[in-house]
């Protein structure tokens, strides 16, 4: 996708914020934790190596990612930090993350085999670091039984391909008020650990939510990711330990604008009608940026007014109505402040019925992201 550079409508990224939220994190985890800086799709819409570079000058001893790309193309810009995949990549690819230094999750010995023949096949290839994946409750990878954890880990120990650097499980209620099922994940993770035989370097268990909400878990890493960008990861539910300091605006400058009568129809489908004569102004981002189509009778502000999204929201542009005219050229804020106004990235996913994750990950290539 073409990222459009000469419209006005840009994510900005306040490098001071991931700072800030960085910052926080890392003043209340013991001195042998690390923070790893999740930046697994882009960034969270944020910027990938943007994201990455300020995460490092603020203290991140290392990177996640999701998959073996995002690790390469860390490496491809010159990030030496550790970098550790979370989502299982094929064991084909063990030697390409291992002369890359990245380190991949394993979630059956199957895979330790396959990755083992394919490593040792390859020449001048070094040790390819795994982190065991342990299923506690999630459900979604990992080993589930202490006797099969502990015959992976002695097989691995007999691999000179393999180099066994962590274990890792993840919480799928860590932002909810009720620990009862958490502390289930958790006592299964510690006889998961306990059947090793011998502690990798890392053992980590904590996303942003249980860094913040269950901090006797911390361990040797802490793998940082909605918090980092300002966000709360429990959306309302939960108080932050600390002030969140939202990293990402969204911002545009009207197209057009217009008087229209009273009746005058606007968007596909004719779906408003003008209730008076109305002045219309058209914001240059749509659904093909991720402005979404539900977003449709939500609003954004100008000049710090609340202005409604009217019409349905088109693949690249979308009509609000003004309090009043505003020529083209004025500012638009989508997500933001706007004199005493805030619309905030929880606000956007409150309106589309979904989470904040998913409104940031689902900006498009498209806008540029701008660090301020
Ligand atoms: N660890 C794992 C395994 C994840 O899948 C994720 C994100 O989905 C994270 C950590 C980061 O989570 P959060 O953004 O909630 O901090």
């Amino acid at each position: 996708m073409v990222t459009a550079n000469l419209r006005p409508t840009k994510v900005l990224v306040s490098k001071q914020a991931i700072t800030h939220n960085i910052q926080q994190a890392l003043a209340r985890l013991d001195d042998k934790t690390r923070l790893f800086a999740v930046v697994k799709a882009d960034a969270y819409g944020h910027g990938l190596l943007n994201v990455a570079k300020i995460a490092q000058e603020a203290g991140a001893s290392g990177f996640c990612v999701a998959v073996l790309e995002e690790g390469l193309a860390l490496r491809a810009a010159h990030f030496t930090l550790p970098i550790l995949v979370l989502g299982i990549v094929p064991p084909e690819m063990a030697p390409i993350a291992a002369v890359h230094d990245i380190a991949l999750p394993v979630g059956d010995q199957e895979w330790m085999q396959q990755a083992d023949r394919e490593l040792a096949a390859t020449p001048d290839v070094p040790a390819l670091k795994i982190h065991l994946a342990v299923d506690s409750g999630m459900g979604r990878i990992g080993f589930r039984e202490p006797d099969v954890i502990k015959q992976a880990a002695e097989f691995a120990e007999q691999c000179a391909t393999l180099d066994v650097e962590g274990i890792f499980t993840h919480f799928a209620t860590a932002d909810e008020a009720d620990s009862s099922y958490f502390d289930e994940q958790s006592q299964h993770f510690n006889a998961m650990l306990a059947a090793l035989p011998k502690r990798p370097r890392y053992v980590h268990v904590a996303n942003s939510a249980t860094s913040m909400w269950h901090t006797a878990t911390h361990s040797d890493m802490v793998r940082f990711g909605i918090t980092m960008y300002g966000l709360n990861p429990s959306g309302r539910a939960l108080t932050s330990p600390y002030e969140l300091q939202p990293a990402m605006q969204v911002v545009s400058k009207l197209s057009f604008s217009k008087l229209l009568p009273k009746g005058a129809a606007i968007s596909y489908g004719a779906t408003y009608h003008a209730k008076q004569a109305e002045w219309i102004g058209t914001v240059p981002m749509g659904y093909a940026d991720g402005w979404q189509r539900r977003l449709q009778g939500f609003h954004v502000l100008v000049d710090g007014q609340v202005c409604e999204i009217v019409g349905r929201v088109c693949m690249d542009q979308f009509m609000i109505r003004l309090p009043h005219e505003y020529p083209a050229g004025t500012d638009v804020v989508l997500v933001g402040k706007s004199g005493d106004q805030e619309i905030t990235l929880q606000d956007v996913a409150d309106y589309a019925d979904t989470i904040h994750y998913e409104i940031a990950c689902g900006l498009t290539e498209r806008v540029p992201r701008v660090v301020i």
